[in-house]
């Protein structure tokens, strides 16, 4: 059974998912997917986004705000601290720095983090780390604000000398359809390298389609696909891929 440990079933293109998102969850079940992460972007958005998510059980959700969200209107940390503290909500985030996109609004995005990596620690919940050519910033504020609070770096593409650095602070690495495209082959040496037991696979859906999907919206079926390309790449049978990132999943959420 597999995991789409990071979906954003809030946002996704249902034109292109037989009308629903239980007909994209149905989709998604008939290939082995068991269990859905629904990340939360913005605590606006997340009181719609728990109406999806409170009527399966099988869908788990975060609550946190997106570096990339316009961020003009602040951060209410105790709204944050109220959503984290939710007996529905798995894990805080997704936060993180994106200096790929937003380099304007880096320090911003620093403060913000900093905070959901503090409500972290509070609530004892694990964290999901957006993370996009802010390396050093990252693994730092991590180190200092983290406490024993875990976590996963998601959507990884950065290098291996950071997966490992967040490998030795208890992090997992999550790893998405990006995998499959002609132009990763440095991702495809670090997703090598990752110890069985810290890898997760996730869609990050609507975005990045995996090939062969690549250009349509992407769903949570797809993580099939990414599982299937990382078991190859990897020399390993599709079943112990997808054991061992469902128990990784388990271990970190719950
Ligand atoms: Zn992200
Ligand atoms: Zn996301």
């Amino acid at each position: 059974m597999l995991v789409d440990s990071h979906c954003h079933l809030d946002r996704l293109d249902l034109s292109h998912c037989g009308g629903s998102v239980e007909s994209a969850l149905q989709q998604a079940r008939s290939r082995g997917v068991s269990q859905f992460l629904c990340v939360g972007i913005s605590l606006e958005q997340l009181p719609a986004m728990m109406a999806i998510v409170d009527q399966y059980d099988d869908v788990h959700a975060s609550a946190g705000f997106h570096p990339l969200e316009d961020m003009s209107g602040g951060l209410d940390t105790d709204k944050l601290r109220s959503w984290a503290s939710d007996r529905r909500i798995v894990a805080v985030g997704e936060t993180g720095l994106d200096y790929f996109y937003a380099k304007d609004s880096a320090s911003d995005q620093q403060k913000h983090f900093i905070t959901h990596l503090k409500v972290a620690a509070e609530v004892n919940k694990p964290v999901i780390i957006h993370s996009r050519e802010a390396r050093e910033d990252t693994i730092d504020s991590i180190k200092n604000y983290a406490g024993s609070a875990a976590g996963v770096l998601h959507c990884f593409t950065e290098n291996w000398g950071m997966a490992k650095r967040a490998i030795d602070m208890g992090f997992y690495i999550s790893i998405s359809g990006i995998v499959t495209f002609k132009n990763a082959d440095a991702l495809r040496e670090v997703v090598k390298k990752i110890p069985l037991e810290r890898l997760m696979v996730e869609t990050d859906s609507p975005y990045l389609a995996p090939i062969p999907h690549r250009g349509k919206p992407n769903q949570p079926a797809y993580v099939r696909d990414v599982a299937e390309y990382i078991a190859e790449l990897r020399g390993i049978k599709l079943e112990l891929l997808a054991e061992q990132t469902t128990a990784n999943f388990q271990r970190l959420f719950f």
